[in-house]
């Protein structure tokens, strides 16, 4: 069984401690790997490269379109080894093989990306008086620590990786300990792309050792988390004693609203990636349908149809279309609440439990006649289970989609486009999905409204939380 290091200062370290984490793969149950757990000892190692790298000014006092080449080059880096390290991506998450290798692509993409605006960042310059010139430079924060949640393990790093580079930061990834391996194939590429050492160290360790180690760490001037809310807020805690800004991107519990005339095809093909792809562990799933009473039984037999249809498999195994849940802990959470839904009188039209086969597998479950005050309509299931809700008038629809303490993603089904543009206006979510789910790209802001977070990733917006504004005032007499 292979094992795996900590990447910190351009160089593999074990864990002084001589502790390792192992990891399964999912569809199976079994050991596939193994990967030296980092402690505070390693944690002070990482952070100290990446402080070192930032105060002898390396990234930052690069010439701009050299970061951008050095960026291209972690790009085209990246996609040489996005099979290798797909493939392990698939074996510990349990996703299909394409969606894995997607995601070492999607990281190559943001490098790409934001190459291209290293050289777009520009100040102002603000009329003060005739003997006064003053301007704004935008500047990085300096050590900027990153949390990422199994779900996406390498998109998760490339969006806010590719942000904190191209601003000119220095970067230190603690990856989830469920899925750690896939991230030390990302780092092979960084050396074959020569990036100098410091700039970028990945490790591993627990969220509640290394993790809150890292994040309360003095010389971590920035955060970015992404996970859960209930992380999330002890992550926003821990920077406010220190005064140092956070990025969170958090849960969801997103709201697909279908109207009379939607497209009922439309519904279906999205439910297929947005709530049984991945097995349902997306931050923006559309986990509750909200379905007007003159079409609901013919959507739920289509989405009956579905969910008999659907491949159940290890992702590895061509045409697998339910994949695994990511660990046993998890696959208890999730049968749980379907079956606390049927207690409480939802009823499952199809699904409901974990299905009978080894690894971990749920059923696709679709939970008809959920009501609002259920836990199913309420809380993150992060597995593949559907809430269906009735409404009958469309203020209705909008009061049952906002009734949440989430607010990450939405989505309206119709032919109407000035309808859905109104429904877009009154749903209380940072993206809203017309008649697809999953529209955006490594272009378009991404994040969370009400306790689904704040600040953004991707796009341009994404920029402004790795920078920090300097204004200077120059005395012309
Ligand atoms: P989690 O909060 O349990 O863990 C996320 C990461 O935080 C892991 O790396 C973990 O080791 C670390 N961690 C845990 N406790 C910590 C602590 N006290 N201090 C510092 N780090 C700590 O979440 P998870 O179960 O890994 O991920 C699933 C959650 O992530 C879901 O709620 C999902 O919606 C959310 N998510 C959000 C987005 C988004 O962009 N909004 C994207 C993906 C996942």
């Amino acid at each position: 069984m292979e094992k795996y290091n900590n990447f910190i200062n351009g160089q593999w370290i074990d864990s002084e401690a001589k502790e390792i984490i192992k990891v399964e793969d999912p569809a199976t149950a079994k050991v596939i790997g193994e990967i030296a757990c980092a402690k505070n000892s390693e944690v002070d190692l990482a952070v100290s490269a990446a402080k070192e790298s930032f105060n002898k000014r390396i990234l930052v006092d690069m010439p701009l379109l050299q970061r951008a080449k050095l960026m291209h080059r972690i790009a085209d880096e990246t996609r040489k080894v996005a099979e290798e390290g797909g493939k392990l991506l698939c074996y510990e998450n349990g996703k299909n093989l394409a969606a894995a290798i997607k995601e070492f692509n999607d990281v190559a993409d943001m490098f790409d990306y934001y190459a291209g605006l290293t050289d777009k960042l520009e100040g102002k310059t603000i009329p003060v008086s005739h003997n006064v010139f003053d301007y704004t430079v935008l500047e990085p924060f300096g050590v900027s620590a990153h949390i990422v949640p199994w779900n996406y393990p390498l998109s998760m790093i490339g969006r806010s990786l590719a942000c904190s580079f191209a601003t000119g930061n220095s970067t230190v990834i603690k990856t989830a300990e469920l899925t750690p391996l896939s991230a030390t194939i990302f780092a092979k590429a960084l050396q074959n792309a020569e990036v100098p050492a410091g700039l970028i160290n990945i490790i591993c360790g627990y969220g509640n050792e290394a993790g809150s180690y890292l994040v309360s760490h003095p010389d971590v001037n920035h955060v970015v988390f992404t996970g859960s809310v209930a992380t999330g807020k002890k992550i926003l805690h821990s920077c406010a004693d220190k005064a140092i800004p956070a990025i969170v991107e958090l849960g969801g519990k997103s709201a697909g609203i279908v109207y009379p005339d939607a497209d009922l095809n439309d519904v279906v093909d999205s439910a297929k990636h947005a709530i049984f792809g991945v097995a349902g562990q997306i931050c923006t799933a559309m986990s509750r349908l909200v379905v007007h009473k003159s079409v609901k039984d013919e959507l739920i037999e289509k989405l009956v149809d579905l969910s008999k249809s659907l491949k159940v498999g290890p992702g590895y195994e061509e045409g697998s279309e339910l994949t695994p849940v990511i660990s046993s802990n998890q696959l208890d959470k999730v049968e749980g609440y379907a079956r606390s839904g049927i207690q409480q009188g939802a009823e499952a039209v199809h699904g409901g439990k974990r299905a009978d086969r080894e690894g971990y597998f749920m059923e696709a479950t679709v939970l008809n006649n959920v009501t609002q005050d259920m836990s199913v309509a309420r809380e993150e299931i992060f597995g593949p289970v559907l809430s269906v809700l009735e409404y009958q008038d469309t203020e209705e629809a909008i009061a049952i989609a906002n009734d949440t303490e989430y607010g990450l993603g939405g989505g309206v089904f119709t032919k109407d486009l000035n309808k859905a543009s109104w429904t877009a206006s009154k749903l209380q979510a940072g993206q809203v999905y017309v008649n697809k789910w999953f529209t955006g790209s490594h272009a378009t802001p991404f994040g969370g409204y009400k306790q689904s977070g704040y600040s953004r990733e991707k796009g341009v917006d994404g920029l402004k939380s790795y920078l920090q504004v300097k204004n200077v005032g120059i005395s012309l007499n």
